[in-house]
């Protein structure tokens, strides 16, 4: 009889709830980083300092000087959909890295999770969540800021524990990660190390906080991060149309790459990764390069709030314009004519 096997509708708990989401927000140890490094970048932190061991298995922790949390927050912060940043009511006008509230308890409930924090004139204090179970906010001793500490991910979901990649390749995706966040905060200094093995570790990332006004210290900050040479033989770009504006630099023709490697894209300051906008930096060198050939370039993209959607996957790493052709447009016609006006005054170097 059909009616038996019709299934029951049951509440998923909040447990269930967080390793589910958790499997959206966090992929690999890369996108644990992300996150972290993202709430101190939201806490007005200047200095991040970021540690793993074994590509991030075993162990990420993020150390920032920013606002810290005071200890009658802290469940708060680890409790889904709970957020100091935005109040719901315009998903349209977001300032902040973060806003929808789950990175946290995502992370502890697919790992072990301790935030130690202090929030100037209060307590500092440190609470845990390991496996989705959270304990008891407890006294620590921190001078201030916030430290979180993230052991065994995916402990808790032996699935994805399986799918990750070697301690070499998870290492490299944290790299790659922590640089392009770094690429759209030069004012902020990071320091990635890697603790494998326990001691002082190894240092894989430096850039001090760069000084000067934003297009000086953003230029600074991308020769430390790709090279002089990248930014010797790159042109200075600034275009703007239809109420999008474009700054940055992309690499001439002849300093072209085997791959898509050295592609940096932000959107009002988030790093993404879209199909649309490498479509258009493709096209834009399309009659300067042989098809097997890459472009290299960091591009950022400033628009208004509203023209721009960041709420389209939970790890905000892509994002959906208003009118797509107007950005498509953008790029296209801004790096064309940047390289027309360079190919004229092909002796003199830009940007170095
Ligand atoms: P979201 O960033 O979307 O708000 P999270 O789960 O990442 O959600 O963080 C929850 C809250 O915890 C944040 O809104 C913020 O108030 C607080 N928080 C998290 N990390 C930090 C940090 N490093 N410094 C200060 N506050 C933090
Ligand atoms: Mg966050």
């Amino acid at each position: 009889h059909i009616g038996e096997l019709r299934p029951q509708i049951r509440q998923l708990d909040e447990a269930a709830i967080n390793r589910i989401a958790a499997g959206e927000v966090v992929e690999r140890p890369a996108s644990a980083v992300k996150e972290l490094v993202e709430n101190a970048i939201d806490a007005g932190a200047r200095r991040i300092e970021i540690t793993y061991a074994d590509g991030g298995k075993t162990l990420i922790r993020v150390t920032d000087d920013g606002c810290g949390i005071t200890p009658g927050d802290l469940p708060l912060a680890l409790s889904r959909h709970a957020t100091s940043k935005i109040d719901g009511s315009d998903l349209l006008n977001i300032h902040t890295f973060g806003f929808r509230g789950e990175a946290l308890p995502s992370l502890g409930a697919v790992g072990r999770l301790t935030i130690a924090s202090r929030a100037p004139d209060a307590d500092a204090a440190e609470m845990t969540i390991a496996g989705g179970t959270p304990s008891a906010v407890k006294p620590t001793a921190l001078n201030g800021g916030t430290v979180v500490t993230l052991r065994d991910l995916f402990y808790a979901t032996p699935a994805r524990l399986k799918f990750m990649r070697t301690d070499r390749a998870e290492a490299q995706a944290i790299t790659d990660t922590v640089k392009r966040l770094a690429m759209a905060e030069p004012h902020i200094g990071f320091v990635l190390r890697d603790v494998s093995g326990g001691g002082a570790g190894r240092t894989v990332f430096r850039a001090d906080p760069e000084t000067g006004d934003l297009m000086g210290a953003m230029s600074q900050r991308l020769t430390r991060i790709l090279g002089r040479e990248f930014t010797d033989n790159a042109i200075a770009i600034d275009a703007d149309r239809d109420g999008l504006a474009m700054t940055g630099y992309a690499a001439l023709p002849t300093y072209s790459r085997g791959s898509a490697v050295a592609q940096y894209l932000f959107v009002n300051g988030r790093p993404v990764r879209d199909k649309m906008l490498t479509g258009a930096l493709r096209a834009a060198y399309r009659d300067l390069l042989s098809r097997d050939r890459h472009p290299a370039a960091a591009l950022f993209i400033e628009c208004e709030g509203r023209l721009v959607d960041v709420n389209v996957h939970p790890a905000k790493s892509e994002v959906r314009f208003r009118d797509p052709g107007a950005a498509r447009g953008l790029i296209v016609s801004g790096l064309r004519h940047a390289l027309a006006e360079q190919g004229h005054r092909a002796s003199s170097t830009v940007a170095g």
